[in-house]
């Protein structure tokens, strides 16, 4: 149900880094949608009141992003499917005496992978880095694509199991034989597509793959992006991998998800990111 309010936020801690305004802004000025979007620091104990104090101004949504995701979930009244299944949501759409919550950071890497890429997922083999929140996000919405194989890998490998366990119960499907988890270092090759959801190029450094990883892989995509390459990036370079993609498109593609919840209308992705991709070079 499309809101009468305009008012939106992306609550966070920290949060003056977030790009989500600027993205938002632009969105807004292509659909002719009169909405305004701001930034929210919230302390880190203060999520509730927050998110209280925003609705009770008038506020009309959020996008929400560390480290409230899964207190985002537990706010809401009603959630999607996908939040059900992963326990987190970044988007939350307030009406009078409801709160909705979906989580888009799925559809936001799909549909960069699948539109913009153009690589279809279907009957893929995809290798997943990371079991942290933004692993988590995407795996239901990677297996409603048709991949046939996903394998998680992470550096403490005991994470990847336990996300793996807790996907298999709360999905509730067999999924035994296509969805497992990996150290990094066992990982295999003949990978399709090898995704970086790890947090690993905020500090310069990638997940250690062996160098066989990359054989035969058609795209590598890293949830960070930026004006360079990340270090994944720059690996996958040197692995042979033939097309290599940072996390700016997915970031584009999951406000537009959000955008459409909120608005009804869903933005084109593609003129945004090449804007943005344009401010990034340009080092704004
Ligand atoms: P998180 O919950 O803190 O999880 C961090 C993950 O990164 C863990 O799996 C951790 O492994 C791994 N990691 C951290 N440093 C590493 C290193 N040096 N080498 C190998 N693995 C390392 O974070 P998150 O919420 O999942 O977010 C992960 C990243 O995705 C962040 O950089 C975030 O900005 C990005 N993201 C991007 C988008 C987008 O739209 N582009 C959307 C969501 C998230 P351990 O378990 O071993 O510690």
């Amino acid at each position: 149900m499309r809101s009468s309010r305009n008012r939106y936020a992306v609550i966070g801690n920290p949060v003056e880094h977030s790009r989500s305004p600027e993205i938002h802004a632009m969105f807004a000025e292509q659909t002719g949608e009169a909405i305004v979007y701001e930034r929210l620091l919230a302390p880190v104990d203060g999520f509730r009141a927050a998110v209280d104090r925003f609705r009770a101004e008038g506020g009309a949504g959020l996008n929400v992003t560390l480290p409230f995701k899964q207190q985002a979930y537990d706010y809401a009244k009603r959630c999607s499917v996908r939040v059900a299944v992963c326990g987190s949501a970044n988007t939350l759409a307030f009406h009078e005496h409801d709160v909705f919550a979906e989580n888009t950071d799925g559809p936001g890497l799909v549909n960069d992978i699948e539109k913009r890429c153009g690589v279809d997922l279907r009957a893929r083999r995809v290798l997943l880095l990371g079991a942290g929140g933004a692993a988590r996000g995407v795996v239901q919405p990677l297996l409603l694509a048709g991949v046939k194989q996903l394998v998680i890998a992470n550096r403490t490998f005991e994470r990847a199991q336990a996300l793996v366990a807790d996907l298999k119960v709360r999905l509730e499907l067999g999924l035994r034989g296509y969805v497992s988890a990996s150290r990094l270092e066992d990982v295999g090759d003949g990978w399709d597509v090898i995704v970086n959801a790890t947090a690993a190029g905020l500090e310069g450094a990638t997940p250690e793959l062996p160098r066989h990883a990359w054989t035969e892989t058609l795209l590598a995509l890293d949830m960070v992006y930026g004006a360079a390459p990340t270090p994944f990036m720059i690996a996958a370079m040197h692995g042979g991998c033939e097309r290599i993609e940072d996390g700016l498109g997915m970031l584009v593609a999951q406000a537009a998800e959000s955008f459409g919840i909120w608005r009804s209308v869903v933005p084109r992705a593609q003129p945004v990111y090449d804007a943005m991709r344009a401010r990034l070079a340009a080092g704004r």
